[in-house]
């Protein structure tokens, strides 16, 4: 099973990928991209209810399935407040700290689907004006979007259709560094909607049988907690999230390798899924490690809280500074592509 990914493909579709705005909640126009990608690629997919993907591809058995997940919906915010000096308040989507996003260009789609520009601020930001510039709190009150518009106070910010509601996109600053780093805004899970996606085309040119009927969900609410916990067919034995391994102090996983979640703020993964991972990434060469991230969720545990009966389990390349300006190197990208591949050619062992 000689299989080289070409992370430098998969780094210029994960720069496609960023580059469209898809906060949780307004998703659209990133699964029209997916949809158009597999399309392209002779792969039929179909939407559920909440907007995500499903493609389904058939295996030698039928009776025993497995389903793979990624996410496309990204950390955003939403229009909270316009203050009287014409100055947004926001609300944030996903979780995360104001700090991450002090400084940040972003994008404002209104209800009738204007896009406006503006700059996400401390309101105290002015050295020269505001003594407690450096200590006042990074929080709802003090952080907020200076527009890119000629506006005085909420009457002008009116006239432009921007009202409470409105999505706010962050701008990904999407960089690949000498084709070995990238580094964007929501490479969580970006970085493994494109690798699934690659692997798809690569299973669609080749013609290979998969084992078993395998189901892949590009899903779109992961970063609220519920975006795989639905349409997973009966015959699902075993269910892998793809998604981002955390890096920080303490932390086994590196930008550099797959990491392999045995436990997360959930509990731990299956045992038996975790175990069959690794010896896959033994026999194949592959480089991981096995890590906890202490505050974190899937949509694989998503699933299991959702009721499913399913084995389920958590893979992706390290990030690091997640949820915030975040970077990988192609040999974590590298390391996972190779992984999941390797898993998709698999038996299933409980
Ligand atoms: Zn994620």
């Amino acid at each position: 099973m000689a299989f080289e990914p070409n992370t430098l493909e998969t780094m210029r579709l994960i720069k496609d990928l960023t580059s469209i705005p898809s906060p949780t909640g307004n998703t659209e126009q990133v699964l029209a991209f997916v949809e158009n990608y597999l399309k392209e690629v002779g792969i039929a997919s179909t939407r559920n209810n909440k907007g995500a993907l499903l493609v389904r591809i058939p295996g030698k058995d039928d009776t025993k399935q497995r389903m793979l997940t990624a996410h496309v919906d990204t950390l955003g915010a939403m229009i909270k407040e316009v203050k009287a000096d014409g100055r947004l308040a926001i609300n944030l989507i996903g979780g995360y700290r104001f700090n991450a996003i002090e400084g940040e260009y972003c994008t404002i789609e209104t209800s009738d689907g204007k896009r406006y520009t503006g700059t996400i601020l401390m309101h105290q930001t002015s050295v020269h004006v505001y003594q407690d510039a450096g200590t006042a709190a990074r929080d709802a009150k003090n952080i907020e979007i200076r527009l890119d518009a000629k506006v005085f106070n909420r009457e002008d910010v009116a006239k432009l259709g921007i009202g409470v509601g409105d999505f706010v996109s962050l701008d990904p600053r999407v960089e690949i560094i000498n084709e070995e780093f990238i580094k964007s805004r929501h490479l969580d899970d970006k970085a493994s909607v494109a690798i699934l996606l690659t692997l798809l085309k690569k299973l669609q040119q080749d013609g290979a049988e998969l084992p078993y009927t395998t189901n892949f969900l590009i899903s779109n609410n992961e970063e609220i907690g519920y975006g795989g916990n639905s349409n997973i067919p009966p015959e699902t034995i075993e269910y892998l999230a793809i998604d981002m391994g955390a890096l920080g102090d303490g932390q086994a996983s590196d930008e550099y390798t797959v990491s392999i979640c045995a436990k997360d703020g959930s509990g731990p993964y299956h045992y038996g899924l975790r175990k069959n991972l690794v010896q896959l990434c033994e026999e194949n060469g592959i480089d991981y490690k096995v890590d906890i991230y202490p505050f974190y969720s899937s949509d694989a545990s998503a699933a299991i809280k959702a009721g499913f009966d399913i084995v389920h389990g958590l893979i992706g390349p390290g990030i690091d500074a997640s949820h915030a300006y975040e970077r990988t190197h192609r040999d974590s990208l590298y390391h996972t592509e190779k992984l999941v591949y390797a898993y998709l050619f698999s038996e299933i062992v409980k």
